[in-house]
């Protein structure tokens, strides 16, 4: 057999679309074993908290490339997302997401040529998933990035630049506010396109890029952006081409790939025929391009964009179909017409993508000077901002610290600064080291007193000067 995949049908359409494209994929490339393994709905029913049971990571670990239909996710309580976790379980950091004009496909922005990807850092950010209430008022969120997370994936934007004869690599990141993490993303990718003298590498404020997508699509190429950003940006980019039902996405990690559908499990057409499929079909030429069947994904892409140039069997999404046809006959109609070209906006002409191979020295990033400089306590308290600084300037000394201020959501609140905020009962004390900066026996002491104040602490963060910069950010209004 010439591929083993690991094929994951997936929940509500996911059975339908994953079929379809099976059925295309076979008839483009005969010997592909599939071995078929479940996640979400059905497994968490099962009782697996995870949605990913033991038996679908043993066969993703042997076969290293799958096929995967969308996943329910309960939303805002319950599990946590398995698509998810299958990323992350598989560290497939890069979330490739392209999206192209198809001929038949009349939207808004037709006749503009848009044909650009974006590549969206996978397994970081927000995406780490790691929230607490800090309060039972106030929820928490960390927003992680590594060096070595942006590193990994704005190579793969560029090489993907490279692969697919693209010029131009854009960096759309929020640096302007979020200085450490987004910041991080922006400082990151201005040092590694210098390795790229043959791409035009530009950062963009990700809200302007948002803006700009909407107004002037065709001026992107590559979009290289965080998780989040890339989470909403890659919706929007699908939008343009005509609907979550066309756009595919192939996530990325070393020696190992997951190739699936932008969209969700859409339920309400679950098992009704009704969806495209043609997201999922084009996810699959992407896998066939990653195993190396360039010459089938070609005609597989060439046989989708004939069918939807053609218009006559073509799926209920496309704008203005008159007499659409069902999920099944769409891709039986694809197979039929393997062989044809579009007349207009042909597939591309791709190279095989060099996957970069992370550098083994940027997991820790060494600092030559690093100094403790005080410490951020996080307090719940339901007094008001003038009765925490006060008590926290009187209880510091006990660990050898100064209040510098105290801030609510950010905002600095003591000493006033005359700011009209709507205080809830979260609040960051920062506080300085007067000398040498206090070890934990030392902090225990000050915590001990704040529960003592009747008050309780939830967390505590060091205040580091790194390299001889601060490795913090100042509050709003903090000079
Ligand atoms: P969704 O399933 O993507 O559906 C949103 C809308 O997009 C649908 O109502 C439909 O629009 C359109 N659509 C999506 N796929 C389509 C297709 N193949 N053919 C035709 N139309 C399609 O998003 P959702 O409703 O927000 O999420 C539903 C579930 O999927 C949630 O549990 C969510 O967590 C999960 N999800 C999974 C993944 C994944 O597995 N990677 C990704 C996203 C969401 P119209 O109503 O306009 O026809």
């Amino acid at each position: 057999m010439k591929h083993h995949i690991t094929c994951i049908p997936g929940d509500g359409i996911g059975p339908e679309v994953v079929a379809a494209t099976k059925q295309i994929l076979d008839a483009a490339v005969p010997g592909i074993t599939w071995e078929e393994a479940h996640a979400g709905a059905s497994v968490f029913k099962r009782g697996i908290p995870s949605g990913v049971p033991e038996e679908t990571i043993a066969s993703i670990a042997r076969t290293r490339c799958v096929l995967k239909g969308p996943l329910e996710t309960p939303v805002g309580f319950g599990e946590k997302s398995a698509n998810v976790t299958l990323r992350k379980l598989f560290e497939t950091y890069a979330n490739i997401r392209p999206v192209r004009e198809f001929p038949g496909v009349t939207t808004p922005f037709s006749g503009r040529g848009i044909d650009l990807v974006v590549v969206r850092e996978n397994v970081e950010d927000l995406y780490a998933g790691i929230e607490h209430m800090q309060t039972p008022g106030v929820a928490q969120c960390l927003k992680l990035i590594s060096r070595k997370g942006c590193e990994k994936v704005i190579r793969v934007g560029f090489e993907l630049a490279r692969a697919e004869g693209r010029k131009k690599v854009h960096c759309a990141t929020k640096a302007n506010i979020m200085k450490m993490t987004e910041g991080f993303m922006k400082r990151t990718f201005e040092e590694i396109a210098r390795e790229y003298p043959d791409i035009q590498a530009e950062h963009i404020i990700v809200d302007n890029c948002a803006h700009q997508l909407v107004k002037k699509p065709e001026q992107f190429e590559v979009i290289i952006t965080t998780n989040m950003n890339g989470d909403i940006l890659s919706d929007l980019t699908s939008g343009l081409i005509g609907g979550l039902g066309f756009a595919p996405s192939a996530n990325i990690g070393q020696g190992i790939a997951i190739f699936e559908a932008v969209h969700g499990s859409a339920p309400k057409y679950a098992g009704k025929d009704l969806a495209n499929p043609t997201a999922m079909i084009l996810s699959g030429a992407l896998m066939l391009r990653h195993l190396g069947e360039i010459e089938a994904a070609r005609l597989v892409e060439n046989a989708v964009l004939a069918t939807l140039e053609a218009g006559q069997s073509v799926p209920r999404d496309v704008p203005g179909v008159k007499s659409p046809v069902g999920t099944s006959a769409y891709a039986r109609a694809v197979i039929a017409n393997f062989g044809k070209a579009p007349t207009r906006f042909p597939a591309r002409q791709y190279q095989p993508m060099k996957l970069p191979v992370p550098r083994p020295d940027i997991a820790a990033v060494v600092a030559t000077s690093r100094k403790t400089l005080g410490f951020d306590v996080f307090v719940e308290a339901a007094v008001p901002a003038k009765q925490v600084g006060e008590t926290l300037t009187q209880l510091a000394p006990l660990a050898g610290l100064k209040l510098k201020m105290v801030s609510n959501r950010g905002t600095q609140v003591f000493p006033s600064k005359g700011a009209e905020t709507d205080c809830v009962d979260q609040w960051r004390c920062r506080l300085m080291a007067t000398a040498e900066a206090p070890g934990p026996a030392k902090l225990a002491v000050l915590l001990d007193a704040i529960e003592q104040a009747g008050w309780r602490w939830m967390h505590i963060e060091k205040l580091e000067e790194i390299n001889g910069a601060p490795g913090f950010t100042r509050a709003q209004g903090e000079d």
